[in-house]
């Protein structure tokens, strides 16, 4: 189906993570619909490479901010008002029907039956639920509706400083018209459900379709260990387990898909200019500080001797033991 489309939006090379994530959990689905991702000029030109391999379109548009900061404190996320860049996606009348999906959602199964839906469809918010939450949503582009989305957000502004509450406002009818508008929760299962009704989700959740790392605590910003395929827990992580098991399933779909993408990037014949090579030299190093696994700690290593997990081809090898013992007996 060429004129229907998955469409996310990316503003900078670390939301283009994210955007990866998805778009490969897409593809590992089998999508009959094609990708396309907004971006904005800040992207780099490596990551522009990287999303060209996984997407279909790439599409630069500019950055929209509501500048609010004041609805913005409220919302404690000073940063959303950027989300408004997402109105362009009503421009992208190539399609005759889109589902936008935020950079920071990941795919479960196949979900193209979601196009049998309507504009504007999407599932309620957690927060709110006479809302509906603008991570996910099924909508028909044109110029006009754009236009008109525009001129809302200049009049009334958006009562949370983002993206949604300025949708919320222009589709006001949402809430009380057509059921049908209403998406099952299981398109757009926020991760903080999951553990504020976890008896639902005990009993639903493992219809889940997608799940959306909503808040400030993004998958990128936990740290993964791809020996144990887990993710470090430290003071300033908390969760359930089944959010963590999201979250591993993110960090595998990065680790098998999108670093071997990044990795490959300087052998890139297009990389001509010297400007463009110290730029993807930046953002590997970068990158690979930032994923680098942590050196184990002396507490995470006793606990794996005593589960019996030793590496007896690496560090616990005897000849090192042996060497560590000959230090106390010297
Ligand atoms: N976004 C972006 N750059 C930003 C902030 C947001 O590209 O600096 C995009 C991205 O697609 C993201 C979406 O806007 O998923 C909505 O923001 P976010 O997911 O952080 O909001 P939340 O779902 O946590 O309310
Ligand atoms: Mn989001």
């Amino acid at each position: 189906v060429a004129d229907q489309a998955f469409v996310t939006l990316g503003t900078d090379d670390v939301y283009c993570q994210g955007a990866l994530v998805l778009g490969q959990s897409l593809r590992n689905h089998m999508t009959s619909r094609k990708l396309a991702i907004l971006i904005t000029p800040q992207v780099s030109s490596v990551m522009r490479a990287v999303l060209c391999s996984v997407f279909d379109e790439v599409i630069e548009v500019d950055a929209i901010d509501s500048a609010d900061s004041m609805h913005l404190a409220l919302l404690e996320r000073p940063e959303l008002g950027v989300t408004f860049t997402k109105l362009h996606c009503w421009t992208l009348t190539q399609y005759s029907k889109c589902v936008f999906m935020d950079a920071d959602t990941l795919v479960l199964c196949n979900i193209d039956e979601l196009f049998e839906r309507e504009e504007l469809s999407a599932a309620p918010d957690s927060g709110w639920p006479d809302c509906f939450n603008s991570g996910v949503f099924v909508f028909r582009p044109s110029v006009e509706t754009y236009n008109r989305l525009l001129q809302f957000a200049t009049e009334h502004g958006s009562f949370d400083g983002g993206d949604q509450g300025l949708l919320n406002s222009f589709f006001s009818n949402w809430a009380t018209t057509d059921i049908g508008k209403h998406l099952p929760f299981i398109y757009n299962l926020s991760s903080s459900a999951i553990y504020t009704y976890v008896p639902a989700f005990k009993h639903f959740g493992r219809d889940a379709k997608v799940v959306h790392f909503l808040g400030s605590a993004k998958p990128w910003h936990y740290k993964y260990n791809p020996q144990t395929r887990t993710i470090m827990q430290d003071g300033s992580t908390s969760g359930s387990q089944h959010q963590f098991s999201y979250l591993v399933l993110w960090w595998k779909i990065y680790y098998a898909s999108i670093l071997p993408l990044l990795e490959k990037l300087p052998e890139m014949e297009d990389m001509e200019s010297q400007g463009q090579k110290d730029e993807t030299t930046h953002l590997i190093s970068e990158l690979s500080t930032q994923l680098k696994p942590e050196e184990p700690n002396a507490e995470d290593e006793r606990k794996k001797w005593e589960e019996g997990r030793m590496d007896y081809m690496g560090k616990d090898a005897f000849e090192h033991i042996k060497k560590k013992l000959d230090t106390f007996l010297k």
